[in-house]
């Protein structure tokens, strides 16, 4: 008989994987469980890292992996990226010096239950990103999200009470954007498509958000930076509209006291896994997922150029965030790149 750890080995290595090496580490980070789910006989935790001490008045940088259950490279991502960051943390100085000015919280598996599971939803199954009490202005299709059946797929759940996943993730949010003049926060999911994707609000409206010239701005910075990547940079809107989504809802809630709060999506284009494979597709999670270990292997290091990237532009957030008259100009841009066809 297989013990109930050895059942948590088998179907959550990530979790597992996160645990060894938060209690591994000799560098200092702080480990909290911000939430436990239940899954069977199983209560499944949370986990928050934080590196820096949190002081109030730094910026910050969160990583969110794992919302979507069955898109576990995402969760991936983030513990590859945690891992680089605490072995840097042994040698590195200016890592080291840094995070005496930033605050980094990484939150790898925000849905235990999904990955454990193998699927998109909650333990409720619920998808949280259509959790959040925010309507779409054109959610017509199921994808949207829908309030008719959990047995039907993009099941949104409660409109009174948001699930307790979202409710941690979103009492992390609230508290990091308060003692931060500025967040910058990406969240990893995977999804059928040939490239890789970084989305920011709304998914709700096709109309800008507020911080848009921020949002140009960084989108600029990093193409100088690194020239010739493979990121296509969007409003989620323009992919697809949906109810609920949470980072619509969180950067409503908590993007307008006074601190600059950019909230990114990360949406890796699974068809660089499946087209030299397609046989991968007759598995679910072998389209969300890298199935070869080298191309797993290729995924994990591909974004890490990325992360480093919002790490420095959340540490040197006033060496870029624009003013005055920079803002209405990049807002222009924003709107003939983006909103030519609805100007809002
Ligand atoms: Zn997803």
């Amino acid at each position: 008989m297989i013990s109930k750890y050895d059942e948590v080995k088998q179907r959550l290595p990530e979790l597992v994987e996160l645990e060894r090496i938060t209690k591994a580490t000799q560098v200092p980070c702080h480990t909290r469980i911000i939430q436990q789910v239940e899954c069977g006989d199983y209560r499944l935790p949370i986990y928050a890292i934080d590196l820096g001490d949190m002081r109030e008045g730094k910026p910050s940088l969160i990583l969110v992996g794992g919302i979507h259950g069955i898109e576990r490279i995402g969760a991936q991502v983030v513990i590859a990226q945690l891992k680089v960051w605490l072995e840097r943390l042994k040698w590195e100085r200016s890592l080291q010096q840094g995070l005496a000015e930033i605050n980094i919280t990484l939150i790898p598996i925000v849905n235990p239950v999904g990955m454990m599971l193998n699927r998109r939803g909650n333990g409720n199954k619920v998808d949280l990103m259509r959790n959040s009490p925010i309507e779409s202005e054109d959610g017509s299709l199921l994808v949207s999200g829908q309030r008719f059946s959990k047995w039907l797929p993009w099941f949104r759940g409660s409109k009174q009470q948001l699930e307790p996943e979202s409710l941690a993730l979103q009492e992390e949010i609230a508290a990091i954007t308060r003692r931060s003049p500025f967040t910058l926060s990406i969240d990893c999911h995977s999804g059928f498509g040939m490239h890789d994707r970084i989305w920011f609000p709304y998914a709700y409206r096709r109309r800008p958000m507020k911080d848009i010239a921020p949002i140009i701005a960084l989108k600029l910075l990093w193409e100088s930076s690194y020239p010739n990547h493979q990121y296509i940079f969007e409003p989620q809107s323009n992919h697809y509209m949906t109810h609920g989504d949470l980072w619509d809802y969180f950067y409503k809630k908590f993007g307008r006291n006074g601190n600059t709060f950019l909230p990114l999506t990360l949406e890796m284009g699974s068809w660089n896994w499946v087209r030299k494979r397609p046989l991968q597709m007759l598995r679910l999670e072998g389209l969300f997922n890298p199935l070869v270990p080298h191309r797993k292997r290729r995924a994990l290091r591909r974004h890490l150029p990325l992360m480093d990237f919002l790490r420095h532009a959340t540490h040197s957030y006033k060496n870029w965030l624009p003013t005055g008259l920079q803002v209405e100009k990049l807002q222009q841009m924003a709107h003939s790149l983006w909103y030519r066809n609805d100007l809002g």
